[in-house]
């Protein structure tokens, strides 16, 4: 056994099960053996492939939304365009592409600030933005973005968030962790919590075996949001798989070369996710002043903002093998990614609804 499964078989030795976000936060962010750390996850060769990399319409509608919002607060100068998990850096060269040529007045007022903690990634990053104007600055946390107007993205980074797990029992609450077993990792419960965890409220009566999962990390960022967005004018748009109510359930999955793997099988190897709990988050922004529109589906969401015009307006140029890509790639993006995936705006409290929320 090497690297990651071995330093987490230390780990337990030396201070006994951990819990599930502890197992996460290793997996996928040790700063040496964490699957994204050590890697480039995206595309056809890697292991899932996201939104922005299945069509560039995706980014480029987005950047429109992004030059319409920052008119509707007022087009501040300067502004920062923050991007909380960039990926390959693709979205954010889509966003900056269709923007600037709808309004450069935006690239001239734009800060551009990228939140990533992986350095394979970064580098990825770097090279697709490498005629980017201004550069943009990286930063480990979103904490380290200076203050003022800003506009923040954020597509599938809640899902990559570390998740506790909790289960109900007729002796109460225990937390599911992870343990040894022979080789390999399993899955152990703690004694019953003397303290009620922190569970999503307003879900009722849980039932004996029902599991609650939470993100502490997950709903610190969105509240840090909430609070930015509260202080100054700007907004948030969160794409994400995931349900808009909070719900029981045990939604942990690990991915690796596009297909489901075992979640403790290859600890550092496969990517990990969790569905994000849209009414968890927003509660959370909310509760920091923020305004909260949707979530809406991402179908919805893409066709308000005109995903029929800009698939009309390529396949214009397009060669027929291209236009069967566009019409693909807009089955996809629409159709069936089109509800799992959901869009949820954050905004300062007084601006009128951002686009495709009115
Ligand atoms: N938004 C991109 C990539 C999604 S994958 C796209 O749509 O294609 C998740 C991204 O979040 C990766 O860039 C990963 O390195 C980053 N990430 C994961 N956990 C993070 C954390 N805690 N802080 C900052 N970035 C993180």
């Amino acid at each position: 056994m090497a690297g990651l499964a071995d330093h987490l078989r230390r780990r337990i030795e030396a201070q006994g099960p951990l819990s599930v976000a502890e197992y996460m936060a290793d997996a996928l962010g040790h700063p040496r053996f964490g699957y994204y750390m050590t890697r480039d996850p995206l595309g056809a060769a890697g292991d899932f492939i996201t939104a922005p990399e299945i069509s560039q319409m995706f980014g480029e509608l987005i950047g429109l939304w992004c030059v319409v919002q920052w008119r509707s607060m007022g087009a501040p100068d300067p502004f920062r365009l923050v991007e909380l998990g960039p990926g390959r850096g693709t979205l954010m060269a889509d966003i900056l592409g269709a923007a600037n040529g709808a309004d450069p007045e935006f690239t001239a007022a734009l800060r551009l600030h990228l939140v990533e903690t992986s350095p394979t990634l970064r580098a990825a990053q770097e090279e697709a933005l490498a005629s980017a104007r201004p550069q943009p600055a990286w930063h480990d946390r979103l904490e380290d973005v200076a203050e003022g107007p800003l506009i923040v993205i954020a597509n599938e980074f809640f899902d990559a968030l570390p998740v506790r797990q909790f289960e109900r029992s007729h002796e109460g609450w225990r937390e599911r962790l992870v343990d040894l077993e022979g080789d390999g990792f399993c899955f152990v419960l703690s004694p019953p919590l003397e303290a009620a965890p922190p569970l999503p409220p307003g879900l009722g009566r849980w039932r004996d075996g029902d599991v609650a999962e939470v993100s502490p990390s997950g709903l610190e960022i969105a509240a840090a949001i909430g609070g930015r967005l509260a202080a100054s004018s700007g907004a948030a748009l969160i794409i994400d798989y995931g349900h808009a109510e909070s719900a029981a359930g045990d939604t942990l999955q690990a991915v690796k070369d596009h297909a489901y793997h075992g979640v403790l099988e290859s600890p550092g190897e496969a990517d990990l996710t969790a569905h994000v709990d849209f009414a968890a988050l927003a509660r959370a922004a909310a509760g920091a002043g923020a305004v909260v529109f949707g979530p809406m589906g991402q179908g919805a969401f893409l066709e308000a903002l005109g995903i029929g015009a800009r698939a009309t307006a390529l396949t214009r140029k397009a060669v027929p093998d291209q236009a069967r890509e566009i019409a693909a790639a807009r089955a996809r993006l629409t159709g069936s990614m089109g509800e799992l995936f959901k869009v949820m705006a954050i905004s300062t409290p007084g601006l009128p609804p951002p686009p495709g929320f009115d």
